[in-house]
């Protein structure tokens, strides 16, 4: 066994990691070159590198991190579980306490008559269901036509094959034949990069609009369902105009379109309630849900399926499921981030607290040279970055450039900000405090500034 351990030298740990670990979303050449960032430790909402740097957590992990680190009672829960049932499967006719008490915890937090729970570990595995359940859904209400799904250019829904084709980031298409057949990608509800001149609210209606085309375009009997993020986040945090959930929503009555929320970053308090559907006021037959629902302390997601649509699905048998489906520690640990959540009331204290100091910091922000604006719904925000406030203007350089030196000074700075394109991107854990936030704020000025001078 290698001896592989925090306390060897950076560089040592880099060289390894290049050597064997082949990471998402990176080149080789960046890992030879540059190495990895190794963390080591986290508490609250700080991370520490091997370097002994105290690093300010603002993406809480990627977009997960939502009862903050370090919180002893989720390993003691899963120590616990371990001994008693690390593991048994939910297929044929299985069960266990831990997925029994995990879905009749989401059933009473989902608004509606959401009731029902198919688990998996992932966002991604949690969109393959879906495609698979309307689909089905709809074979068996006697429309096997009805099965094309549509969703939105920029969304992200995952990396698998299914998900990455819900998706519609088109660097993600370009590898590996994505989209499988049947899925179709309309416009985003952008306006501050896409709206021109018009107003945000029609700006809103017509994107809606689009899917009223799209839909009488393939025609209303071929339909499945649309899938879409409350807020779309990993497109950049995208806050549609209002004027845009309600008109999706009444295009998806009037034509009888199964309507899926993908809350696995919504849900679970980042926008201030329990589900983003919540917070925009839509209604879905089904939601994704993973990330904040154990925190990021153990794999899950799932899908989470209205009365009706259970009920068609499980009239037969759903030739369909993983091998860790409820798997019994990730639910144990899930169902006590819930009850954290619950008992120390951290979704009311994103409404009350946390996504008013959120707002207030960041609109400081608002006043740098290469600030566009401040786009934010509960504690998930984005500052497009822009050479011409007025204007909304895009950068002469290939977009992502400017985005990309902005997130490296925020690294240099100890804070970890994404970007996506130019826009710079926030999601803290929900329970950082004022104070904290000071912090972000003053260190994502210094990477703007350091950014603006590296631009001349
Ligand atoms: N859906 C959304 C909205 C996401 O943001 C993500 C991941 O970022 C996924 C699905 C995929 O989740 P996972 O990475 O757990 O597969």
């Amino acid at each position: 066994m290698s001896a592989i351990t925090n306390h060897m030298p950076t560089a040592e740990l880099q060289a390894l990691d290049a050597a064997h670990h082949m990471h998402p979303f990176t080149t080789n050449d960046a890992l030879e070159t540059r190495g990895a960032r190794v963390i080591t430790r986290a508490e609250g909402v700080y991370l520490t590198d091997s370097e002994g740097n105290s690093i300010l957590d603002g993406m809480a992990g990627l977009w997960c991190m939502n009862i903050g680190y370090g919180r002893k009672e989720m390993a003691e829960v899963a120590a616990r579980q371990m001994m008693e049932l690390p593991y048994y499967n939910t297929f044929f006719m299985t069960t266990h306490v831990p997925a029994i008490a995990l879905s009749q915890e989401i059933a009473k937090l989902t608004p509606g008559d959401l009731n029902h729970v198919f688990f998996a570990s992932s966002g991604s595995e949690a969109n393959d269901t879906n495609i698979r359940m309307v689909r089905t859904y709809w074979a068996e209400k006697g429309h096997p036509g009805k099965s094309h799904i549509i969703s939105r250019k920029n969304a992200y829904h995952g990396s698998s094959v299914g998900s990455g084709s819900l998706g519609g980031m088109s660097f993600m298409h370009a590898q590996g034949g994505l989209p499988i057949p049947g899925i179709h990608h309309i416009n985003q509800p952008d306006w501050w990069g896409e709206g021109g001149e018009m107003s945000p609210q029609d700006f809103g209606i017509a994107r809606a609009r689009e899917l009223e085309n799209k839909i009488l375009e393939l025609g209303e009997d071929k339909v499945a369902a649309f899938i879409a993020e409350p807020v779309q986040g990993a497109g950049g945090v995208i806050v549609p105009p209002d004027s845009y959930w309600p008109e999706i929503q009444r295009i998806c009555d009037a034509y009888d379109i199964l309507l899926i929320a993908d809350e696995v970053i919504c849900g679970f308090g980042r926008t201030g309630t329990w589900f983003g559907s919540e917070t925009m006021g839509v209604r879905p037959h089904i939601m994704t849900i993973a990330k904040g629902l154990s925190s990021g302390y153990q794999p899950i997601g799932g899908s989470v399926v209205c009365d009706e649509v259970a009920e068609v699905i499980g009239a037969t048998e759903f030739n369909h499921g993983y091998t860790y489906s409820g798997h019994p520690v990730a639910a144990a640990v899930a169902m006590e981030n819930l009850r954290i959540l619950q008992e120390e009331k951290i979704v009311d204290r994103v409404g009350s607290i946390g996504a008013p100091a959120l707002k207030a910091g960041l609109e400081q922000l608002v006043d740098h040279p290469l600030v566009g604006g401040l786009s934010i719904k509960g504690m998930m925000a984005s500052l497009p970055l822009t050479p011409h406030k007025e204007s909304r203007a895009k950068f002469a350089a290939e977009p992502g450039t400017v985005g990309y030196i902005c997130r490296e000074r925020c690294f240099a700075n100890n804070l970890v900000m994404r970007h996506v394109g130019d826009r710079m991107i926030v999601s803290p854990p929900l329970v950082i405090e004022p104070e904290d936030i000071d912090v972000l704020v003053a260190r994502a000025r210094r990477a703007l500034d350091e950014t603006y001078t590296e631009l001349k």
